[in-house]
């Protein structure tokens, strides 16, 4: 029967590990990306109940290496071109380490005073890295999608306030909107929900040639709302769409939420990170008339998931909306300091910002930067050859490093039987095992998405993505 691991056991199966991570992030590119399994394949080879008795950690490994790793899609996998990048990053991995070591609840000040302080630095460092003026604060929040639920309650919070204060008890009770393109995540959709406005309450603005959200549209929208006693509560902009990486116009954007005294939360989840670029400070021209930002580090930003970067002008507000401090959780501190707990939905919290601070530590602003500019002229590379080769057509324009490519129709097709191609072309090129691209639709057109993003995708994927692509352009 096994017993507690000693310091020396956990030591010994430590060091094991350690090696056969070292081992994975050197031969991750040579596994399918995505394993060939069914339904069911895992699930039928372990027992239905739990261990009676503790079993040796040696056979737990074993069992990792025989059971899990073959069902594991390899999101660190050069040839990993779908969705939008996960990465992770050696000195990543090792603060998770550290933070799984220590366990500690980073609630309050008071509950892991280092992990706080560190976390109020490294949002600064990220704040001024973005460019983001100075009445932003920042916070560590699990997921793009927790930031986006906390922007929108904070906006219900103020819309509700400022309506009984201009108007009396009455207009508290008026019904409230949110505003996205039509091209916004789910995320903003589940966070309407969520936050109580109700989904028909989301008015989906629609976008430009470009995929961009249309700000005449957004001001027809909010005017009809207006004349009918709805308030404008909200308004999303993207910068970054997850189907084409758009980016709304927030300047005029921005003008409009003023205007009518909307908050304005700015999802740029994906693309947030590429802000650091001078060249790219552009995509946030008009932040300053935002109410909140979010991006995800655990994107582009070689930071383990989960790390999101949440910004705010507010404090006081979110603090209203998120606030809880039953006795129990009262200090002697709390009047001097931050306790995040009362930043976001849940009590408690990991230690997030050790790896975020390593990361930017342990490859600078310098490597970063690189890292960046790498995927984007990557990008730039493969969307010049779709663009050349009439059997393709470019679906979106290029700001980062994803691509949209879909097959043209052959003269005389419709373009549902070309969309058919196109998605026999991605299942094609996905069955050979040494890529995984992911699709969407754009203009109602079936689309393959080329996402370039992860730490290790070089020249060679890329141009293997493409060689592949047009092997079974013909097809
Ligand atoms: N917003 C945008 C624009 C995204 O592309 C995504 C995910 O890709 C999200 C939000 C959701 O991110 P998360 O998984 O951190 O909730």
């Amino acid at each position: 029967m096994a017993t507690e691991m000693t310091p020396d056991e956990f030591r010994a199966a430590g060091h094991v590990l350690v090696d056969w991570m070292a081992d994975y992030l050197r031969d991750v590119g040579s596994y399918r990306v995505v394993p060939d399994v069914r339904p069911g394949d895992l699930r039928r080879r372990l027992p239905a109940e739990a261990p009676r008795e503790g079993e040796p950690i040696e056979r737990l490994v074993a069992d990792f290496r025989a059971l899990v790793l073959p069902g594991i899609t390899h999101w660190g996998h050069p040839g990993f071109l779908a969705y939008f990048p996960a990465n992770t990053s050696p000195p990543s991995i090792l603060a998770e380490m550290l933070t799984a070591a220590l366990g500690a609840q980073c609630m309050s000040w008071q509950t892991s005073p280092a992990a706080t302080e560190l976390e109020q630095v490294v949002m600064e460092w990220l704040r001024k890295l973005v460019g983001l003026p100075g009445g932003f604060t920042g916070v560590i929040q699990d997921t793009a999608s927790t930031a986006s639920l906390v922007a929108l309650v904070s906006a219900r919070e103020r819309a509700t306030a400022f309506a009984a204060a201009r108007e009396g008890l009455a207009a508290a009770g008026r019904p409230l909107a949110a505003y996205a393109s039509a091209e916004r995540h789910s995320s903003i959709d589940k966070a309407v929900r969520l936050a109580g406005f109700g989904q028909e309450m989301l008015r989906l603005v629609p976008v430009d040639e470009a995929f961009a959200l249309r700000p005449d549209a957004l001001e027809r929208l909010v005017a009809e709302d207006v004349a009918r006693g709805v308030v404008p509560a909200c308004i999303v902009a993207t910068v970054g769409t997850t189907g084409s990486t758009a980016v709304d116009p927030l300047p005029a954007i921005g003008a409009i939420a003023r205007r009518h005294g909307a908050w304005l939360h700015v999802d740029a989840a994906y693309a947030g990170s590429a802000a650091i670029l001078p060249e790219r400070r552009w995509i946030l021209d008009g932040i300053a008339a935002a109410d909140s930002l979010v991006f995800n580090p655990h994107k582009w930003l070689l930071t383990n998931f989960d790390c999101t970067a949440y910004f705010v002008r507010d404090v006081p507000l979110l603090l209203r909306a998120f606030g809880a401090s039953p006795e129990y959780l009262r200090t002697t501190h709390d009047a001097d300091v931050a306790n995040f707990r009362d930043w976001s939905v849940q009590l408690g919290r990991r230690f997030r910002a050790l790896k975020l601070w390593w990361v930017l530590r342990s490859y600078g602003v310098e490597g970063l930067e690189a890292h960046l500019r790498r995927h984007v002229a990557l990008a730039a590379d493969l969307a010049a050859r779709v663009a050349a080769d009439r059997r393709f057509v470019l679906a979106a324009p290029v700001h980062f490093g994803l691509v949209c490519l879909r097959l043209a129709p052959r003269p005389g097709e419709g373009a549902e039987s070309a969309d058919a191609r196109t998605k026999a072309l991605l299942e094609r090129v996905n069955a050979t095992g040494r890529l995984f691209l992911t699709h969407t639709a754009l203009a109602g057109r079936y689309v393959i998405r080329v996402a370039i993003g992860g730490r290790l995708t070089g020249p060679e994927h890329v141009d293997l993505a493409w060689q592949l692509l047009q092997e079974g352009a013909d097809g």
